[in-house]
């Protein structure tokens, strides 16, 4: 029967896969909507290496540091505080604040 023949079907992101059933679900798209690693996918690879070598997988955890500690993570430079100050603000939350901090 052909119903049990896997199509090579296309997703509007132009991603190809193979699906036997008609679930017009991308794997890929799915991969890509992963919300754990949300903020760490926009960063480049040396910036969200240093947030996860010094254990920094969330938002949550982002936010128990200030952003001059942040730039003092080898691999994290200045055009990466954007990107994360965007995405503690999506979450609600910001950079620790230093009282002391002129
Ligand atoms: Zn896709």
């Amino acid at each position: 029967m052909a119903t049990s023949e896997k199509k090579l079907k296309i997703c509007s992101k132009g991603h190809k896969y193979y699906k036997s059933s008609d679930c017009p679900t991308c794997p890929t798209c799915e991969q890509e909507r992963k919300p754990a690693d949300g903020f760490l996918s926009q960063l480049s690879a040396p910036a969200r290496r240093a947030l996860e070598n010094n254990g920094i997988t969330t938002l949550q955890q982002l936010s128990k540091f200030s952003e001059k500690e942040i730039l003092q993570f080898h691999g994290i430079g200045p055009a990466s505080l954007p990107k994360l100050k965007a995405a503690l603000k999506e979450e609600g939350v910001s950079f620790k604040k230093l009282t002391n901090e002129k």
